[in-house]
This record gives C-alpha cells, sequence and structure tokens, in this order.
C-alpha cells in the first residue's frame, strides 16, 4: 500500500486573525492574530512539507513537479488547489478574485480564484457577505463613488455546517467570529473593495476599486449549492459542490467505513473528532492527501472529515 501524505501546514499572521487555530484546531500559531492554515497548499506563500513516510521533508510543490505519478500524471504546471482553514477573529475586507481569463490578463499569467466555504464554526448572530444589491455596472460605480457600502453589500446569516460556492466576480468577506474550511483554486489574487475604513499601521490598506468594477458579476448571480446526501453502514456522506475545479463533501464516519477511491487522488480534512485511516491515527486538524492508486481506505472512530477531489 502506498503511503499516506501527511502535510505539516503553514500558518499566516492577519490583522483580523485569533488564536482558535491553537486552542481549537492544535496548530503551532506564531501569534495570537493568526488567521490562516494553509493546510493542503503548494503555493509559493505557503507550501506545505510533507510530514512522514518516504516524502519525509520534500515541499508538495516539489513532488507535484518530480513525481507526478503520485498525483495520477494530472496535468498542470502547480498543484491545482488549496484548502485553509480560516479564523477570522475581525471582520475580512470585502473583495473579490478575477477569473483565470482576467488574472491570466492582468496579473501575469496568475491563475484565477473560485472558492468555497464550509463553516465550522461562528457566532451565534453570525453573519457573511456575499454579493452586492447593484443592478448593472453603472450603480456598481455610483454606489462605490458614493461609498453606498450598507446599500451595496449583502449580508447573509449564517450557522455552522453552511456551505457556500464563491464564484470568481462575486462580493464576498467573512466576518467576525467565524471558522471556515476554505477549498479553492491555487491563487492569491484578491482585490480589496472595502476594509471598513480600517487603518493598519496607521494607513489604509491598499484598496483596488478599479479592478473590482471589471470584475464584479451584476447583477449578482446565486450559486444554489446542490447538496445531496448517500447513506453508507457507518457513515454518511453529504456532496457539496462540483465545478470545474474541484468536487467537495462532507463524510460523517461513525465506526468503521471503507471508501473507494475513485479519483486521481483525495484530499482529507479532518475538521471533527478522531479514529484511524488503515490503521493510522487521525484527529481534528489533520491534512492528508492519498496518492493515485491508493485504491480501498477504511476510516475508523467518530470523525468528520472534508473531501476536496
Ligand atoms: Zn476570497
Amino acid at each position: 500500500m502506498k503511503d499516506i501524505l501527511f502535510l505539516e501546514p503553514v500558518l499566516k499572521e492577519m490583522i483580523w486573525g485569533g488564536s482558535r487555530l491553537k486552542s481549537d484546531f492544535g496548530y503551532d500559531i506564531p501569534s495570537d492574530h493568526t488567521g490562516e492554515c494553509w493546510a493542503v497548499s503548494a503555493h509559493a506563500n505557503g507550501d506545505c512539507t510533507v510530514k512522514n513516510g518516504l516524502f519525509k521533508g520534500e515541499k508538495l510543490s516539489s513532488l507535484w513537479k518530480n513525481h507526478p505519478e503520485l498525483f495520477g500524471n494530472v496535468r498542470g504546471d502547480v498543484f491545482p488547489l488549496l484548502v485553509k482553514i480560516i479564523d477570522a477573529k475581525n471582520d475580512l475586507s470585502i473583495q473579490v478574485h478575477p477569473d483565470d481569463r482576467y488574472a491570466a490578463e492582468h496579473e501575469n499569467g496568475a491563475l484565477g480564484k473560485t472558492e468555497c466555504w464550509y463553516i465550522l464554526d461562528c457566532d451565534p448572530d453570525g453573519k457573511i457577505v456575499i454579493g452586492h444589491n447593484a443592478k448593472d455596472k453603472t450603480e456598481l460605480k455610483d454606489m462605490i463613488d458614493n461609498q453606498k457600502w450598507n446599500d451595496l453589500i449583502r449580508v447573509l446569516p449564517i450557522k455552522k455546517g453552511d456551505f457556500f460556492q464563491i464564484e470568481p466576480g462575486t462580493v464576498h468577506a467573512i466576518k467576525t467570529g467565524t471558522l471556515i474550511l476554505e477549498t479553492q483554486q491555487s491563487s492569491d489574487i484578491t482585490y480589496r473593495l472595502y476594509d471598513y475604513d480600517r487603518l493598519s499601521d496607521g494607513k489604509p490598506r491598499e484598496l483596488h476599486i478599479n479592478k473590482c468594477i471589471d470584475v464584479i458579476t451584476c447583477p449578482h448571480e446565486e450559486v444554489i449549492a446542490d447538496r445531496n446526501i448517500i447513506e453508507f453502514e457507518n457513515a454518511t456522506v453529504e456532496h457539496l459542490i462540483s465545478c470545474d475545479y474541484y468536487t467537495v463533501s462532507k463524510l460523517w464516519v461513525n465506526g468503521s467505513q471503507s471508501f473507494k477511491q475513485k479519483e486521481p487522488f483525495t484530499i482529507l480534512s479532518v475538521v471533527e473528532g478522531e479514529g484511524n485511516i488503515d490503521g493510522t491515527p487521525i484527529v481534528k486538524g489533520d491534512h492528508f492527501i492519498l496518492p493515485a492508486g491508493y485504491g480501498e481506505y477504511t476510516m475508523e472512530g467518530e470523525v468528520v472529515v472534508i473531501k476536496t477531489v
């Protein structure tokens, strides 16, 4: 049997971050304003290291380049996905991402960014920003020019377990008191629309208003996630989303349950509980990849796992 690739996450300090990546997930955080755990990433801004086995110490980017057989020889210059856990102690700036075409043209060939959010936890009155209320680009420009942020920005209530797909061109922001697991294209291109007039080191952070106006979809287009459930003997699997870049599902295992690997490689993130996979212990906060050809795998225990393929 091939080695499971367990990954060492990269932790990032952010002005809006907190300490829950340590208190809830056990990560070794650099400070009490740590905002992001890049859990499965080969991006140059945060490249994860393999923790075990034959490839111990290797970066995920180097495995992708030098051992394509681990990933089913999937084409592509870069590992295509990035899985993060985000701890928003405070509001994140309101932002939007370009699509692949716009990013290729305006950001030196970078990828655009489609992302999705699984709400791991939030405050009882938790909220999130998704979408806007402008009917067309003219109204969008006008509302931005006149700083009508409360009219423009669409705020929704959230609860633990909610799931959202964020297409490029969608205005979005995570708000205070929210823990999220984010699966996204491996991109770091963000255009900031509004930052609540906050100061960072005495200065406002840069906004990218013109690029925002270029890429924001008008009017807002809602994506309804097609959630459906398959029952196994000792597990429940809920399909959350399939798009051009990823398919994400949620696995609740209670007991011992085998699954078949049907995809080139499988990313698994343990978000609750503990147990084992084929005898190797797993616990909340672990992230790992089943390489190509791993075949059938058995998870045992009481765990909730987000699967990305
Ligand atoms: Zn985003």
